[in-house]
């Protein structure tokens, strides 16, 4: 069999087309093209979401930052608004203090605090009171008899703390014109240093609201104006329920001005319970802070609308990309149930070849191998007893008076006396190397390689033997049972004879058995 078989043929050509790959490695395929998508789907989302996070700190910080600017020019403003009235009143308090408050001099000092107020537009009024709380000049000119403010929360504070620097009271309502003011008052003292009295000033609440409103904070941004003790001195949006307030349970006083002076931050109001981003300092020189916050979900609306655009630009991209993954892997599947169904069909080919090549090299009946296998072995083992100077037999078995058994019992019988003269031969065959086969009509060929012509007289009889003891019925024969007549033939490595020679010789001895009485074996001379 010295050419390639079918199947030979087949398996090359399989592995030298790269699309018949196996089964797992298409599934493997398959996954790693899920793996990756997935991973690009995934790769895309994160990488969204760190922007949109990104973003999002980056808005709130640029508003924490133009929010303490913010109140740094708020505080730079309220401190000068301030000053200017504190000033009036630190040498108001110094003359009263040098020069005293004698009734002669209460005109010239009306008079003076009237020119003084009408020079600054911010300034509401300035008051002189005594140490009870009497009026004793204000910058109206007005004389108002019995009225006494001893009441006010300014007055109670200088009368009770020795500090001569300047105090910020919560605003009120004035009582003589009814508009909110801020109030800046110093204490007098008497030549003993005891309490002598208060000067005021007041500020219209106007002047930092005008400001103020005229800022774009939003809707629900804030300034505050608040005092050292925590009570809101001005608030825009103004509203009048809210002033003197305290918010000293809020994150202003207990978060961040412990920290520092000035800052910013995102925190929750105590007043409204809104979120927001603020800004705050201490107004220089004077118990007051300033606080500019801007509510956090108006900050984030842009961010909000941005992140919702690009999300929404994604997710179409996103889609996209899974449509096309999904037709693709589709695609890959398809390929792989068409390339499995190939490989079925393949096998099943190979299957039908192995079996035709069976066929074409067994003979039907008995199941040994046919006289075409007989000849392509002979050829091969001939060739190799040569080559490697082994022994070779070759026995030929031929029924005895066959014809008349077939005559006499028919042909089925006939040819089921040949399945079982073949076991018999297969039987008595014991090396693998061994081959039995059908040569032809009711005439069969064993090929017996390393087996020299006494072996191989050995075998012959033993088959010889085996088959008249088997006792297949022959009536039509002297020993009234199935026989057989063997030649034997052995191949002499040294000669150059060719496979013919060998079924010649076997043949001829044979005939000389069969001419001899037949049931024997006869050797070749
Ligand atoms: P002998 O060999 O002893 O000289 O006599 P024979 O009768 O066996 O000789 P011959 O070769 O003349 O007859 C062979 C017979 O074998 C002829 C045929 O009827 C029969 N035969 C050949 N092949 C088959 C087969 O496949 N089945 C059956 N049933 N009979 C077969
Ligand atoms: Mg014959
Ligand atoms: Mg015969």
């Amino acid at each position: 069999m010295g050419h390639p078989s079918i199947n030979d043929r087949i398996e090359t050509s399989r592995s030298a087309v790269p699309f018949l790959i196996g089964q797992g490695a298409a599934t493997l395929k398959v996954r790693s093209a899920v793996v990756l998508l997935v991973a690009v789907c995934l790769s895309m989302m994160a990488i969204v979401i760190w922007e949109t996070w990104n973003s999002r700190q980056y808005h709130l910080h640029d508003k924490e930052v133009a929010m303490s600017n913010l109140a740094q020019t708020l505080a730079s403003q309220a401190r000068a608004s301030i000053k200017q009235a504190d000033t009036l009143l630190f040498a108001l308090v110094d003359r009263i203090e040098n020069e005293g408050v004698a009734p002669a001099q209460i005109p010239r000092l009306q008079r003076l605090l009237s020119a003084e107020r009408s020079e600054l537009s911010q300034v509401h009024g300035l008051f002189v009171f005594d140490e009870n709380g009497n009026w004793v000049a204000n910058s109206n000119g007005a004389e108002v008899p019995g009225a006494n403010n001893s009441d006010r929360e300014y007055f109670a504070f200088h009368r009770d703390h020795p500090d001569r620097g300047p105090h910020i009271g919560p605003s009120i309502k004035s009582r003589s014109s009814g508009e909110w003011i801020m109030t800046v008052s110093r204490r007098i003292n008497d030549p003993d240093g005891r309490f002598a009295g208060v000067a005021l000033a007041t500020i219209y609440l106007s002047h930092f609201l005008e400001l103020y409103d005229s800022i774009d904070m939003g809707q629900n941004g804030v300034i505050n104006l608040i005092a050292n003790d925590a009570s809101i001195v001005v608030r825009r949006p103004f509203n009048e329920s809210e002033i003197g307030t305290s918010v000293a349970a809020g994150p202003l006083f207990t978060q961040l001005l412990p920290k520092g002076d000035s800052g910013t931050a995102t925190v929750r109001s105590v007043v409204d319970g809104v979120e927001r981003v603020v800004g705050f300092r201490r107004v220089e020189g004077y118990p007051l802070i300033v606080f500019a916050a801007l509510n956090k979900d108006e900050v984030l609306a842009g961010w909000r609308e941005e992140s919702m655009l690009s999300a929404g630009i994604v997710a179409s991209l996103l889609g996209f990309l899974g449509f096309l993954g999904y037709r693709l892997i589709r695609l890959m599947k398809q390929q792989n149930h068409v390339q499995s169904v190939m490989l079925d069909a393949q096998e099943k080919l190979l299957e039908v070849n192995r079996s035709l090549e069976l066929l074409a090299l067994e003979d039907a009946l008995t199941g040994l191998s046919n006289r075409r296998q007989f000849d392509l072995f002979i050829q091969t083992e001939v060739g190799r007893a040569r080559r490697s100077l082994t022994h070779l037999a070759l026995l030929m078995i031929d029924v005895d008076h066959f014809k008349l058994f077939n005559d006499h019992y028919g042909h089925l019988a006939g040819d089921e006396c040949l399945r079982n003269i073949s076991a018999i031969i297969t039987d008595n065959i014991k090396r693998p190397g061994d081959l039995a086969a059908r040569y032809g009509g009711e005439e069969f060929a064993v090929v017996l390689p390393g087996t020299d012509y006494v072996g191989a007289f050995l075998v012959a009889e033993k088959i010889r033997q085996a088959v008249r003891q088997a006792g297949i019925e022959h009536g039509e024969c002297p020993e009234g049972a199935v026989t057989v007549s063997v030649g034997v033939a052995a191949y002499d490595p040294a000669s150059q004879a060719q496979p013919n020679d060998l079924v010649a010789a076997a043949d001829k001895a044979l005939y000389v058995a069969k001419a001899s009485g037949r049931n024997m074996s006869v050797i070749a001379n």
